[in-house]
């Protein structure tokens, strides 16, 4: 049998043949897309947004808000046990970076910039996600 569809093991090459470039840029090699150039950080339909890599549920169009950064923002996550945080000092600044818990893709980092009622601000990437739909449309991939 192969264990290919377990996220934890894949490698780098599977990851690549199986997300866009961009998408392999920023969840596998931490990297940033440009502000107000991905497909979500002007988005407004409800739904949920899952990790575009392992396909976990880690936001809600509730908690999403226009932070007016150019990035898809949310004062809170699904549930704080599916995201990991890591202190990245990269860049000459001290920030939070976000991860998947599950697969480990980098999504953005966490600010303490946010509304209330959490005072948080999730910085993610649009790359690092995929936006489930409510009313049951497509998945759209970032
Ligand atoms: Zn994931």
């Amino acid at each position: 049998m192969e264990d290919d569809d377990r996220a934890g093991t894949k490698t780098e090459d599977s990851w690549a043949a199986e997300l866009s470039p961009t998408q392999f840029a920023v969840t596998r090699q931490c990297g940033t897309e440009r502000a107000f150039s991905g497909c979500f950080w002007d988005e407004k339909r409800a739904g949920t947004y899952r990790c575009v890599c392992c396909h976990t549920a880690l936001f809600r169009s509730q908690e999403k808000y226009d932070s007016g950064s150019g990035w898809p923002s949310f004062f809170e996550a699904v549930g704080d046990d599916k995201l990991a945080t890591i202190r990245d000092d990269s860049l000459g600044m001290s920030r939070v970076e976000v991860r998947c818990k599950n697969c480990d893709a980098h999504l953005g980092h966490l600010f303490p910039d946010g509304p209330p009622p959490t005072g948080l601000r999730y910085c993610i990437n649009s790359a690092s996600l995929e936006l489930a739909p409510s009313d049951g449309g497509d998945v759209v991939r970032g």
